[in-house]
């Protein structure tokens, strides 16, 4: 099986293009050890880039994922997200201690912002340039940010990406966000990227899986790879979905294929705002 392509953010780490989500994980004792063997299917499968919050299962989730990377932290591209009521400067320090603990690491790879609050956002890259400095985060970014709140951020903020909602029925980012990102070099990371099994029984995703011998997911995932600067983080806490996910780095879609789930999902021909989960 090919790896999963890299993607290569602005701070120079290579990270897959695939990489696997966490919301909804460490929320049931008994569903535990499926999402820590998921995820270490995963993690031996090339899906090294591992998205988790505070604010998933408040912090639950984030424990899995301790358990997950245990003994292979090193192999591991680790994002993690704080809430927008820790983002001032003393909250944001607090915030990524308690989650380094969780995590039961000494740094995180990633720390984005999960969407935009009340703090200013130039208090909150500060706080973020001097986790980078201290050693723990090696590197930041945001989350459900717009063009117009990337144009906020303070002259020479360069954050590693912008986590949107990205999928085939949420095509909005095209208009304008998809674009802006490119022209910043900021790669996208798309979440929900099967709209979280809803997008799944649509008939156009299934004829057009059934034409590959693949899934609705695989294609569904397939669509958001199409770009070459995208990085796609489906959540799956069993080690099926994650095979099957893994196998969709192989599926290539061909013009035929596009037409018709533009037909399906057409492309925004105006701006919409970003939506979010
Ligand atoms: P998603 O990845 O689109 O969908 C997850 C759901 O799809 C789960 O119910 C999963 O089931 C199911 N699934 C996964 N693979 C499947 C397959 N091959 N066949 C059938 N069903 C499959 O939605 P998401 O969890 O909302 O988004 C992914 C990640 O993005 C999150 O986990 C989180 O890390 C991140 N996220 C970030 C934000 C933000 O504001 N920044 C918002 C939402 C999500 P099982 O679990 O049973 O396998």
């Amino acid at each position: 099986m090919a790896d999963p392509r890299t993607v290569v953010l602005p701070c120079g780490s290579g990270v897959p293009a695939l990489g696997q989500g966490t919301w909804g994980m460490g929320e049931d004792p008994g569903r535990r050890a499926a999402e820590v063997l998921a995820l270490r299917t995963g993690l031996g499968l090339g899906m090294t880039l591992i998205d988790t919050a505070e604010m998933y299962g408040e912090g639950a989730a984030e424990e899995v994922v301790a358990e997950a990377v245990s003994g292979r932290r090193d192999e591991v591209f680790l994002v993690s997200k704080v809430l927008p009521s820790h983002a001032d400067a003393r909250g944001v320090a607090e915030a990524c201690r308690r989650s380094l603990r969780r995590l039961r690491t000494d740094r995180i790879d990633l720390y984005l912002l999960h969407w935009r609050g009340a703090v200013p956002l130039e208090e909150t890259v500060e706080a973020f340039e001097l986790l980078v400095r201290e050693g723990a985060i090696r590197s930041w970014g945001v989350s459900n940010l717009d063009v117009e709140d990337l144009a906020d951020l303070p002259p020479g903020a360069g954050p590693q990406t912008d986590q949107v909602l990205y999928n085939l029925s949420r095509r909005g980012p095209e208009h304008s966000l998809l674009p802006r990102c490119r022209e910043l070099s900021i790669p996208v990371m798309a979440y929900s990227p099967v709209e979280q099994g809803r997008l799944l029984g649509h008939p156009a995703l299934r004829e057009v899986a059934a034409a590959h011998g693949a899934t609705p997911a695989q294609i569904a995932l397939a669509w958001v790879l199409r770009h070459e600067d995208i990085i796609a983080i489906p959540k799956a806490s069993s080690h099926g979905h994650v095979e099957e996910n893994r196998a969709a780095v192989e599926v290539d879609l061909s013009a035929e294929d596009l037409a018709t789930l533009d037909q399906a999902f057409p492309p925004p021909r105006s701006k919409r705002p970003l939506e979010m989960l």
